[in-house]
């Protein structure tokens, strides 16, 4: 490809880009394929000659498409979200272009200077404590955007780790690292994220997963007596991850009870806020922020809801002395002018290469400005309150627990069996992709607003879909079973497949349909 064709196809590729993110309702949100459909598609060797960019372009549709499952979807509802926007996109798309691997201030200074602009930038957005900040009076903290919260957390564990096995050999140096390693606990809630047992499984570190209470919260009391126990064991606790938005419900860690108890313990407390730090745009959710002041560390990504694509995470600390110490090297090829003067974020971070990731934050923070930032997590919070409402007024549906932000989870009332076939049923249809979790036992249903462009009549035909296959399942279950409906079901079955797709189906079915 030469430089004019690169300049055409671009522009052709463009054009399909804002037109695929434009026809989203179009497509069948989830794909039809079996394991390996892509095997009959491609030819078993490589093109010895280079082909024509028609060629390859023909083939995203006829290869790509068919096996893609549309994140940028209004009906995209699993897990949290994972949303792009234009100027995201053109950032990265300069990004690629610059291709520069900032891992020194020397190997591309613009690479290094925008990130820490932009990271002030945004813990001033979220209302981050000022030691957070790179240029602040006082402060020793500083941001970073790294690939994921997932990483940030176990870089996060890795860091306290170091500090603690550091304090230990202050008082017996001859003690080993991996005996002293052998003696440490962490701690999360029992409704943390994967990635903190991932954590524990590279780190040989034990992590006790702590019992939340009733609205799936963890609280001081729980963690005080948890470091009771285990320093009777002889155990030597060092850390905690709290999270803000747990991945199930959305349920939030009480750091003003946590907090202290870690400051008082020598914990360091890292705070995992993956989804619901971009909701602390918003004055209005800073509530969850209470107890901020007590944290160590911090991570959300803005590939989330903030509408900067992935990979982007940032990553916050209050000791960068205490990162550095943990993943500094220094070989002479990387060492610079200004080494000791500027940052290196290749000390702050796992791998040696970085992406010059800021410019799509920076750009999306520059095209949208905070107000629009704030008003588009309004709008994601009202749309889920909107679909909180509707499940609410069918009493064959239950919320099992409080809605927060944009994630509202549900299920059908009775044995998990039910809500079971309802996902399965929903999966199948390609309309909507909807993923479970278990609370308590129960099966349950993650409802997430995800897409920007998600509005009120998407919710309504989501909901529609979701009400049909759920009288079809309650039917069905009822022909062998009492309690679900009465005599009058054949009837509601029918009158609800009719109007499943006309705004008056929800009013329509309330009214008839017959109360467990
Ligand atoms: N923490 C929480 C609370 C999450 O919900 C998730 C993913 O949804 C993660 C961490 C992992 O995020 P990542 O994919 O960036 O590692």
């Amino acid at each position: 490809m030469d430089l004019e064709e690169y300049r055409r196809h671009g522009k052709e590729l463009v054009d399909y880009i804002a037109k695929y993110l434009s026809t989203l309702r179009e497509r069948h949100i989830y794909p039809d394929v079996k394991p390996g459909y892509m095997r009959d598609l491609l030819p078993v060797s490589p093109p010895q000659e280079g082909e024509s960019w028609s060629s390859i372009f023909e083939d995203i549709e006829r290869v790509i498409m068919p096996g893609v499952v549309h994140w940028q979807s209004p009906h995209m509802h699993a897990y949290f979200p994972a949303l792009t926007s234009w100027p995201s996109l053109l950032g990265d798309m300069l990004a690629d272009a610059i291709n520069c691997l900032g891992f020194t201030w020397a190997s591309s200074p613009a690479c290094t200077e925008l990130e820490i602009t932009v990271m002030d930038w945004l813990a001033a957005m979220l209302g981050l404590p000022d030691y957070y900040l790179h240029h602040h009076p006082g402060s020793q903290g500083g941001g970073v955007l790294q690939s994921t919260a997932s990483e940030s957390t176990l870089i996060a564990l890795l860091t306290a780790r170091k500090a603690k096995i550091m304090e230990m050999k202050s008082t017996d140096s001859n003690l080993d690292d991996s005996v002293l390693n052998s003696r440490l606990v962490a701690y999360a809630s029992d409704q943390a994220h994967s990635s903190i047992e991932k954590g524990g499984l590279i780190t040989l570190v034990k992590i006790r997963f702590l019992e939340t209470d009733e609205d799936f919260s963890l609280r001081g009391e729980t963690l005080s007596q948890a470091l009771e126990e285990d320093r009777r064991l002889g155990l030597v606790p060092f850390f905690l991850c709290a999270t803000l938005g747990t991945t199930a419900v959305c349920a939030f860690d009480c750091l003003t009870e946590i907090g202290p108890v870690c400051a008082s313990e020598g914990l360091w407390l890292h705070i995992d806020a993956a989804y619901a730090g971009t909701a602390f745009l918003c004055p209005e959710f800073r509530n969850f922020l209470q107890g901020i002041e007590y944290s160590d560390s911090f991570v959300f990504n803005p590939s989330k809801w903030m509408m900067v694509h992935f990979d982007c995470t940032a990553f916050w600390v209050k000791d960068k002395w205490k990162l550095q110490q943990t993943f500094s090297v220094n070989p002479v090829y990387l060492q610079h002018a200004n080494s000791g003067a500027a940052i290196d974020f290749m000390n702050w971070q796992i791998p040696l290469s970085r992406k010059f990731r800021s410019l799509k934050l920076w750009f999306v923070i520059r095209s949208f400005g905070v107000e629009k930032l704030q008003a588009h997590v309004r709008y994601g919070t009202e749309m889920a309150k909107f679909f909180e409402s509707l499940v609410r007024s069918d009493s064959n549906f239950e919320v099992p627990a409080k809605r927060h932000l944009g994630l509202i989870t549900f299920r059908l009332k009775g044995p998990n069996r039910l809500t079971e076939e309802l996902l399965t049923d929903l999966t199948q249809s390609g309309t909507m992709y909807l993923v479970p979790a278990i609370i308590c036992k129960k099966f349950i249903i993650r409802f997430t607003v995800t897409s920007q462009f998600t509005i009120r009549e998407d919710i309504l035909r989501d909901w529609e879909i979701i009400q049909q296959s759920a009288v079809k399942i309650l039917l069905n279950h009822s022909k062998y079973q009492n309690g679900f409906f009465n005599n009058r079901r054949e009837s509601v079955l029918e009158k609800m497949q009719s109007n499943c797709n006309s705004v008056g189906a929800k009013a329509l079915v309330k009214e008839k349909t017959p109360q467990s």
